[in-house]
């Protein structure tokens, strides 16, 4: 295959890897660096000078005195002095975490909002009070915030950076943007959740890893897929409908104009209605009682379920995977793809939920695609998104330094 690699992309992807090496191994020296990169020791040395002017790598005197001559002095994150600051908005409340630079949350805020009653100005009072509630908070520790991410479901415009419809929050053609940049002097990003959530996730994986398709399903089903270490790019950007795939033809109407779209048989929303109709035709299950617990999602209470071999649950879970796997085949038939994760609440559901797609699609799949393709469960479910969004925000604070 040809790729065509400008020299700017070239040296973007370098310091993203050289960085990422820093952050993973602590005390590295750049004789090291230009071992594993394969990088000459003069590309590294002008890349490691550029992210120490920038504050955002520091050199460190070596642990332990190797003998006599030179010691090599080794590179390490700051995880002084700055900070980012990565935010979940979503249709329950808004979630701000703080993260020194080699990405350990520091200080957390979370506030809850009815999103029947909620209007952009309330949206933006309350990004704008959580900002100021964790810059207060980490004061004295962090002195420099280095930028903020915003995580939203909602389709956006790359360009004027403002949300043209988000129907997970019931709002439409609002700039959220301008209103919170013209308080603060640090950069501010509005991302989507599945993009901020899928660069969480790849951290996770090789930098070749390729194609790398991320699904994120909660209410809807959201998807993006990374070729090359870069999302793929439609005309309109980088999001793809997977979940507005018909996969029944003939099946329900969908509010996106097609019929049986496939997010209109896997969500967290049809997990909820097949279980409370089960439920109904089934009183003695154990589901009912787990439900009933305060502050348990459905997704955990038949999780839990099924560990406890509750058939009505382990019904609920195999057809669920059945319709998720079949859309996977689909996926994996289009995308050749080595990686396909499965995040969202609804992982949640687990390795039943995993050993059920991968049988279906194992069923239906072009044969050496599925042989090439591991499809997998999403490792990093807590604060995904906030720590995607600040991972996002630190990645753009590398590449303005490159332009
Ligand atoms: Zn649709």
């Amino acid at each position: 295959m040809i790729q065509v690699v400008s020299q700017q992309q070239m040296k973007l992807s370098n310091t993203k890897s050289v960085f990422r090496l820093i952050q993973v191994n602590k005390n590295i020296s750049r004789i090291a660096i230009s071992k594993i990169t394969k990088l000459s020791p003069t590309t590294i040395s002008s890349i490691v000078d550029e992210l120490m002017s920038k504050g955002i790598v520091v050199e460190r005197l070596p642990l332990d005195n190797i003998g006599a001559g030179r010691k090599a002095i080794s590179l390490e994150i700051n995880d002084v002095k700055k900070y980012i600051i990565g935010m979940d908005l979503n249709q329950e409340g808004v979630t701000g975490t703080a993260f020194n630079l080699k990405m350990d949350p520091v200080f957390t805020i979370a506030e809850r909002f009815n999103k029947k009653t909620l209007e952009d100005v309330e949206i933006i009072r309350l990004l704008k009070s959580i900002i100021n509630k964790l810059m207060k908070a980490v004061k004295g520790d962090f002195n420099e915030l280095l930028g903020v991410c915003i995580g939203i479901p909602a389709l956006l415009d790359p360009v004027k950076q403002s949300i043209v419809i988000s129907t997970a929050l019931n709002i439409e053609n609002i700039d959220l943007y301008h209103s919170l940049q013209a308080e603060f002097d640090f950069p501010i990003f509005f991302e989507n959740e599945t993009l901020v959530a899928a660069t969480a996730e790849k951290e996770q994986y090789e930098k070749s890893t390729s194609p790398f398709i991320y699904l994120s399903i909660n209410e809807g089903l959201g998807a993006r897929v990374i070729i090359n270490d870069q999302f793929l790019q439609g005309a309109n950007g980088d999001s793809i409908e997977i979940g507005h795939m018909s996969v029944d033809l003939n099946g329900a109407q969908c509010s996106c104009g097609n019929r049986g779209c496939f997010e209109l048989l896997v969500s967290t929303n049809v997990l909820a209605v097949k279980t409370n109709k089960a439920m109904a035709n089934n009183t003695d299950s154990i589901l009912s009682e787990l439900m009933s617990k305060e502050g348990v999602s459905i997704e955990s209470a038949i999780a839990n379920a099924v560990l406890m071999n509750d058939p009505l649950a382990i019904q609920i879970v195999d057809e669920i995977a059945i319709d998720l796997g079949n859309g996977i085949v689909n996926v994996i038939n289009i995308f050749n793809p080595e990686m396909i994760v499965i995040g969202g609440r609804l992982s949640t559901l687990g390795d039943r939920l995993l050993l059920g797609v991968q049988k279906q699609a194992e069923k239906r799949a072009i044969k050496p695609f599925f042989e090439r393709c591991t499809i997998g469960l999403v490792k990093q479910r807590d604060n995904t998104i906030s720590r995607g969004a600040a991972i996002y925000t630190l990645n753009r604070v590398i590449e303005s330094q490159i332009n």
